[in-house]
Parts: C-alpha cells; sequence; structure tokens
C-alpha cells in the first residue's frame, strides 16, 4: 500500500444541510437565562446582538437546517476538505492502529473558522447588517470573519486581545488585508475597555474582555450585530460540514472510527467533527467513543463545573449552563491562543455531562512535542490549537501498540500553524513554560458564579 493515503470527494459531495445534534439529544439542554430575571431568554432578548436567522437556528428542534446555496458557493473555495490517513506518523509511532486526520486548514484563513464565519455574513447581510463586531484571541477567528466579511460586503471590527495584538503582527496584517479594522482589547472605545484599564492599565486583556467590548459595540447599534466563532449552538451546527464530510470519507476509507479525538476551546471544531459520527450513535448506530482534549492550562472540560456563568468578563450576557472555570478566570499564557476560553459550547458540556463524550488535558511541552512530530512526518505545521488534538491521537494510538490492538483513530486537524511560528521557534529554544494556573485564582472565580434559582 502506498503511504500517502488521501481522500478526496467531489463539490457535489459538499453536504447541502447542517445537522442539528440539539434535535436527537437524549435529555434536553438547560435553557439560556436572563442575567437580570433569572427566567428563560426569548428571541427579542437575543435581537440586538443576532440576526433572526441565527437566532432561529440557536433554538432549533429541526434535526437538519438547509445551507443557503450562496453559502455553499463560497463553502466550493475550499470543501470538501481532504481526509488523510497518517501512515507515516502511525510508523513513527510504530502503533498497530490506523490514524485518520480530518484537515481544515485548507480554508483562506487557515481553520475551520470559516465554515460559520461565512454563514454568519450571508446572513447578517440578507437582513441589512452593514457592520460586524467580535473579538479575537490568538487571530484565528478574527481573520476568519474578515475574509467572510470581505466576501458579503460588511464593515468588521475586531477587538483583539492585547498580548496577542502585540505578538501576533502577522495575524493583524491578514485581518486588515481582508479590510477589518483590528483592535487592541481592552481599548479606550468601550465602557468595559475603560472601565478595566482603570483598574489594571498594563491588562494584557483576555477573551472574555474582548467579547464584552464586542457586544457592547453591537447591542448599541442597529446597523451593528456581534458575531461569535464558538460556543453557541448555531456556530456548532455550521461546523457539522467538517464531521458529514468526514462520515463519507470514512466509508471510502472502509474504515469506522473507534475513537475521535477533537482539541476544544469553545467546542466548534469538536463538534463539528465528532457530532454527525454521534448522530448515528444515538439512533442506535455504530458505537464510537469521542475524547475532547484541552490544555492543562485552561482545563474547562476536566477542572471546571457544570453551572450556569456568564460567557464574558463584563457579565454583559445571558446565562449559559455549560462547564466553566468561572467568567473572571485569566489562564496563564500560553500559545494556544484558541483554547484559553473560560467556559465551553453548552452542548459540548452537556454531553459530557450525560457520560457520551470523555476529555483529557495535556500540557503544551507535550502537544508541541508530538505537533513536531507530526510535522516532520506528514509535512502539516499544526496550528498550536490543533497539537492538542494530534497529542490525543497519540495517545490512544500508543495505547494500541501497549494492548496490542489495531483500532481506528480519527482527529480533527482543525487549522494549520504557519502564522504561528513563534510558538515554534519558543518551543525550539526551551522557551515554553508549562506555567501552572493559580490554584487559588480558580478557586476564587469558580467561587463568584452567579446564583441560580433553578439549579
Ligand atoms: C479557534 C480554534 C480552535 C478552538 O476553537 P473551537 O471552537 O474549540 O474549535 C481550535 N483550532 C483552531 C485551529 C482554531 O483556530
Amino acid at each position: 500500500m502506498s503511504d500517502t493515503v488521501k481522500i478526496l470527494l467531489n463539490e457535489s459531495d459538499i453536504p447541502e444541510s447542517w445537522y442539528n445534534i440539539a434535535a436527537e439529544l437524549p435529555e434536553p439542554l438547560q435553557p439560556v437565562l436572563h442575567p437580570g430575571t433569572g427566567q428563560p431568554i426569548g428571541p427579542d432578548d437575543l435581537a440586538p446582538l443576532f440576526p433572526m436567522a441565527l437566532i432561529g437556528q440557536e433554538v432549533s428542534a429541526e434535526p437538519t437546517i438547509e445551507i443557503p446555496e450562496e453559502v455553499r458557493d463560497v463553502y466550493r473555495m475550499w470543501r470538501p476538505t481532504p481526509l488523510y490517513r497518517a501512515r507515516r506518523l502511525e510508523r513513527a509511532l510504530d502503533t498497530p492502529a490506523r490514524i485518520y486526520y480530518k484537515y481544515e486548514g485548507t480554508s483562506p484563513a487557515g481553520s475551520h473558522k470559516p465554515n460559520t464565519a461565512v454563514a454568519q455574513a450571508y446572513y447578517n447581510k440578507a437582513e441589512g447588517i452593514t457592520k460586524l463586531t467580535t473579538e479575537t484571541g490568538a487571530g484565528q477567528w478574527g481573520s476568519a470573519l474578515a475574509f467572510a466579511g470581505a466576501l458579503f460586503g460588511l464593515e468588521v471590527d475586531v477587538y483583539m486581545v492585547k498580548v496577542s495584538f502585540q505578538q501576533k503582527p502577522y495575524r493583524r496584517a491578514l485581518m486588515e488585508s481582508y479590510g477589518a479594522r483590528c483592535v487592541a482589547s481592552p481599548s479606550d472605545e468601550t465602557e468595559v475597555g475603560r472601565r478595566i484599564l482603570a483598574e489594571t492599565p498594563d491588562s494584557t486583556g483576555s477573551l472574555g474582555i474582548a467579547i464584552s467590548e464586542a457586544v457592547e459595540v453591537a447591542g448599541g447599534r442597529d446597523d451593528t450585530k456581534y458575531s461569535l466563532g464558538s460556543v453557541l449552538n448555531h456556530v456548532l451546527l455550521h461546523q457539522t460540514v467538517v464531521g458529514q464530510e468526514a462520515v463519507k470519507q470514512m466509508e471510502m476509507a472502509g474504515d469506522y472510527p473507534d475513537v475521535i479525538v477533537a482539541c476544544t476551546g469553545g467546542g466548534s471544531n469538536f463538534a463539528g467533527l465528532v457530532f454527525p459520527f454521534l448522530g448515528e450513535k444515538l439512533r442506535g448506530g455504530r458505537d464510537v467513543r469521542v475524547v475532547a482534549t484541552e490544555p492543562t492550562n485552561c482545563p474547562t472540560l476536566t477542572k471546571g463545573k457544570f453551572a450556569y456563568d456568564f460567557g464574558d468578563t463584563g457579565h454583559l450576557t445571558p446565562l449559559v449552563k455549560m462547564h466553566t472555570l468561572g467568567s473572571t478566570f485569566v489562564p496563564p499564557g500560553f500559545h494556544a491562543g484558541g483554547l484559553r476560553y473560560h467556559g465551553m459550547a453548552p452542548i459540548v458540556s452537556h454531553l459530557k455531562d450525560l457520560g457520551i463524550i470523555e476529555a483529557m488535558a495535556f500540557t503544551q511541552s507535550q502537544c508541541f512535542a508530538s505537533g513536531v512530530q507530526f510535522a516532520r512526518t506528514e509535512g502539516i505545521i499544526p496550528a498550536p490549537e490543533a497539537t492538542h488534538a494530534i497529542q490525543g491521537a497519540v495517545v490512544e494510538a500508543l495505547k494500541c501498540k501497549e494492548e496490542g490492538t489495531a483500532r481506528n483513530i480519527l482527529f480533527n486537524l482543525s487549522g494549520h500553524g504557519n502564522f504561528d511560528m513563534q510558538a515554534y521557534t519558543d518551543y525550539f529554544a526551551g522557551d515554553l513554560a508549562d506555567e501552572p494556573y493559580d490554584e487559588a485564582a480558580l478557586a476564587e472565580a469558580l467561587s463568584t458564579l452567579p446564583p441560580v434559582a433553578a439549579e
């Protein structure tokens, strides 16, 4: 057998609908609550921030939702994405496991994130919106939305976590190339930003703060809405094109995955790959083990509480039931900026709570070691976030070696790391600290979760 096994689909295989796992959960999701009243929120509460079409998807009970032709047409620029078998990595690990990966780094922005950015830009444009605000950590989401905004003629303002703004000038240049405006957060453009700067003038920012800024601006203007790159039900929904393609590609490979691994920041690339397979399992089809991997320094699923919390640091968002480290928790610096969020998608959290999925946490040194081994065998420089998925797959493959069993492992290579070479430079220089998070700060953040009567 050839060493290069690449499984390609045709344009006609781009899915025609998104898959909505919320319609098939064994137990329903907990409602989203208004922070003032403690009552479930309705569509009107979300209308200042999101277009009606997306609010409808957020609460939809339909198992499938048709993808507009205009969105499919943009998907055609890079979809379907390839699925590879990592034979060279298998050999380097000397494992009997068969390792497959779905590669989402072929999109213009270099990750899975355009799958939802394009859909969100389309629906906002269709409802007459002219401008979107958003936050970005490492810059992947900001680049994806900037790209989508350029295609649909929308202005895009990106509040970028200050430490990334300073450390990742190329990501910023990419967003500006697509025509977006990039603002270091906390900024003096918003009340939240000014308040935080007054309290902590040298604040390096966080995703939670940047979200507050973007939400504040969108909430105050009729022509502007807010766009989120992960966590929300409609974002996870849009990502399911990934898994639907992978189901077909695994069929073509003649293998069904025994275990699927993906990294989790807010849960969207994980959901995208995993939900179509989990749907088959929930409908009584084939069993599959599903593992979410996260950084030990932001251990939302492995150490967080499953409780109602705010999505942002400034407490402007509704309350959602999710695994959370507390909305005021700021993890120590590490390179996988896309995995530094304090919360987790409610659907992913719910599946974890029901015992349908598992979670593992890894240090960034472990992840970079596996990421470099992957680059040297498979040729792709993985995004720092994606090295967490690789590390999970490597752990599973080595378990197969120990047990002498040949399982099929599928993981999501959510993006390339071509804009993250500073992280690799630091790794090779031995400068990657595995500075643990502050236990006392985590306990403090968890002790201030908002009280919710319904729980
Ligand atoms: C943003 C990002 C992630 C983390 O976000 P999820 O919503 O959990 O997928 C993972 N990988 C890459 C490449 C990203 O850009």
